[in-house]
């Protein structure tokens, strides 16, 4: 007689896991039980038989959605069971993961179009294999109680459908039927009635805005061929400019709009259905002004499944005013958003914002890391921290992170903590993943710029806190989620747009010589002054003239600078020549506003964070390999040079984009050979926000691969500031 325990730890709940586990046991005909653990799963299998089939088709066979981190099996006596039989949920604190919200299963969308079965058409379909979770839990051990479904009695056909090892909705804690579970309402002027997707259908054709109840928040729905509805989206929403995400129907209807590579298809249909960059084909008025790419999604609940089968295409975008969260329920003031809401009863739990990602080398960069990929929880093998730790970010495009059991969980993006409204927004998250993962931290880490909210609520809490610099807590983000030991050598580079240096100044061009968790050398771009603080990252002209003075001493009018009147820039050039409110920057994401602005792309005001840099690179004409001069002294790199180039040579935009590009590639490449020259460092960590930028990253990471450096950059996490309480933990982890 063999028997054995194996304790497993992964996403194993809300996955089919434990049925999965009870038939291929039934079918191997082996004894025992599976059950759930306050830290992952255990299974006891014993049987005459050589046991390892089992243990081989556990891995192999795995539900699509389920993933073992790590699996321990240990010999042990038999206990003589008989059958085998799955235990009731345990209680207790957790280290159990729910995995993130996805997209109906093939099954399940079977069943959603055929008349004869008892769900047809019904919006809120799912199974173990399918369907939302991170949305709807309210606390774990993951169970229907703790749950948004709690307010939704099972009929007698789901319970016996939830009871059933059998069945598909085996212990599918949102499973709900016509009979029992969530319905949709129609609301117009006040005016509520049951049902309402023709309703709504007929209000987008007829170029109304509807509000619609999706997994996260409300999205808001229009017409993308009617200029005046987008014209007036645009203004309740106060973005100007800012892309507009589009819902198509399916790939085909994708591809009549944008290129699709075989890779961005495999992404745009993936269960986690975030909304992916693609490039233009034909240009719909006002949807992305000024860029190469639409952001588009396809379907992602059955709901808008329903919707998009009547209308082929929509604008689908988050239900919120500029910067604010998403809004979660009606009582949030969303009619003054819309001109009628198609929504439904089932609560909300996690506000939660579409995730965007960009295709880079076959696989999601993102954006934006939201819905479908939270929690996910990242398993750090080399980390035994006993502690738990919470990081609270930076402040733009914050996520919070916690440590624990080895564990990183992110939240979702959670927006600019500069907005007291967003900065609820965290605290609400903050507080249901404390409840999640059941973790009172030891220590808290966060900025050290004193001014941020995240600064400031860490101090609050009364525990240790420890201050991470801003661009190293980027390069220590990328050695967390490629498992790298943080006590090795590496030359890191963080581009973004700001972050408090160690001397007081805005640093956003580093490069960082480490080795064990310590800068050995700094190098950066030479500062320059950023007229106006952060009205200069608002307003791309103002770095424009700040370089041009920096290179030449002179303010020629060039570029967008023909469009800014005389006594502005007069009076910029004198707070420059004086030194008034015009803090020193090495920011890579300011000097590509300036250079942007010196082309004559840049807008003279921007609607969004890098609206002038992704229109360089927009821009950029592939052809082109010319680079522009740079120098490195010291531990100063220096643009005068290329600035003075762009100047005397007045060549079009396109070519300036691309030159400067290949400039960029060139300077970190260069940097590279000189930090290998000096310390043996051949390990290349790349990361900030520029580096979402695929331009910029393609070119630098080939030219790095080619000279023999091995390239790490973000691929789990954004490249953005939402990775840094990431690397903060990362680093607090890796000191403590
Ligand atoms: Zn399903
Ligand atoms: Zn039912």
């Amino acid at each position: 007689m063999n028997a054995l325990s194996i304790r497993v730890k992964g996403t194993v709940q809300g996955v089919g896991f434990r049925p999965f586990v009870y038939r291929i046991a039934t079918e191997e005909g082996i004894e025992g039980f599976v059950r759930n653990t306050p830290s992952g799963v255990e299974i006891r299998v014993e049987g005459k038989s050589d046991l390892q089939p089992f243990l081989d088709r556990l891995r192999r066979e795995l539900p699509p959605l389920a993933q073992i981190d790590d699996m321990r099996v240990r010999k042990v006596r038999p206990l003589l069971l008989s059958g085998f039989r799955i235990d009731a949920t345990s209680e207790g604190g957790s280290t159990v993961f729910a995995p993130a919200d996805l997209f109906m299963c093939d099954a399940c969308r079977a069943e959603l179009q055929n008349p004869r079965d008892r769900r047809y058409r019904y919006p809120f379909i799912n199974c173990t294999n399918c369907g939302p979770r991170y949305t709807l839990i309210l606390g774990l051990p993951y169970d229907r109680e703790k749950t948004a479904m709690r307010v939704f009695p099972m009929c007698p056909d789901c319970r016996t459908e939830y009871e059933s090892p059998s069945s598909r909705r085996f212990h599918a804690e949102p499973n709900a039927c016509p009979s029992c579970g969530p319905g949709l309402t129609f609301i117009d002027n006040g005016t509520r009635k049951s049902g309402g997707i023709e309703e709504a259908v007929e209000r987008i054709r007829e170029g109304d805005i509807v509000a619609l109840k999706s997994l996260g928040g409300f999205h808001l729905v229009c017409d993308p061929f009617q200029p005046a509805t987008v014209a007036r989206l645009r203004a309740l929403k106060k973005r100007s400019r800012k892309p507009l995400a589009l819902m198509a129907r399916d790939a085909t209807t994708a591809e009549k709009l944008a290129c699709l590579s075989p890779d961005e298809l495999r992404v745009l249909a993936s269960p986690q259905r975030p909304v992916v960059l693609l490039r233009k084909k034909k240009e719909i008025a006002g949807l992305s002004p000024g860029l190469d790419t639409y952001g588009i999604m396809l379907p992602y609940t059955p709901l808008h499944f329903l919707l998009l089968q009547e209308i082929p295409l929509v604008v689908a975008t988050s239900a919120n005013e500029r910067e604010s969260p998403i809004l979660k329920d009606e009582s949030e003031e969303v009619a003054g958003l819309a001109d009628c809401i198609l929504t439904h009863d089932r609560p909300i739990a996690n506000r939660c914002d579409d995730s965007v990602v960009r295709v880079f080398r076959s696989a999601p960069l993102f954006l934006r890391r939201a819905r479908g990929y939270v929690p996910d929880p990242l398993w750090l093998p080399g980390i035994r921290k006993q502690k738990s730790i919470l990081a609270l970010g930076a402040e733009m495009k914050d996520t919070v992170t916690l440590l624990k059991d080895g564990y990183l969980m992110t939240s979702q993006y959670l927006g600019d903590m500069n907005d007291l409204r967003n900065l609820a927004y965290m605290e609400e998250a903050l507080e249901r993943f404390r409840e999640l993962f059941s973790a009172e931290p030891a220590m808290v880490c966060c900025d050290l710029h004193p001014g941020f909210a995240t600064t400031r609520l860490a101090e609050r809490t009364g525990k240790p806190v420890i201050r991470v610099q801003h661009h190293i807590a980027h390069v220590f983000a990328v050695m967390a989620e490629h498992s790298l030991d943080p006590h090795g050598d590496y030359l890191g580079v963080a581009f973004d747009g700001l972050g408090y240096g160690d001397d007081g100044r805005i640093w956003g061009g580093e490069f960082f010589a480490l080795n064990g968790a310590r800068a050995l050398q700094r190098w950066h771009f030479r500062y320059v002054p950023q007229p106006g603080g952060d009205l200069a990252a608002r307003e791309p002209w103002r770095m424009a003239l700040s370089y041009l003075r920096d290179a030449s001493g002179e303010i020629p009018r060039v570029g967008i600078l023909h469009d800014i009147a005389d006594d502005k820039i007069r009076a910029v050039a004198r707070a420059l020549e004086v030194g008034i409110n015009a803090p020193l920057t090495s920011s890579v994401g300011r000097l590509f506003d300036a250079v942007a602005a010196l082309a004559g792309i840049a807008p003279t005001r921007m609607d969004y964070e890098a609206e002038a840099a992704m229109r360089l690179e927009s821009t950029v004409e592939p052809s082109e390999s010319g680079v522009y001069t740079f120098s490195i002294s010291g531990e100063e790199i220096d643009v005068r040079k290329m600035i003075g180039e762009i100047l005397r040579c007045g060549e079009p935009a396109e070519v300036v984009a691309a030159k400067f590009h290949n400039t960029l590639a060139s300077i970190i490449v260069r940097m590279a050979e000189v930090c290998r020259e000096q310390y043996g460092i051949a390990r290349v960590l790349l990361s900030g926000g520029v580096f979402l930028n695929a331009v910029l990253l393609e070119k630098t990471i080939a030219t790095l691969e080619e000279r023999g450096f091995a390239v790490h950059y973000p691929r789990r996490f954004s490249p953005g500031d939402e990775g840094i309480s990431v690397g903060q933990a990362m680093y607090a982890a890796a000191l403590g």
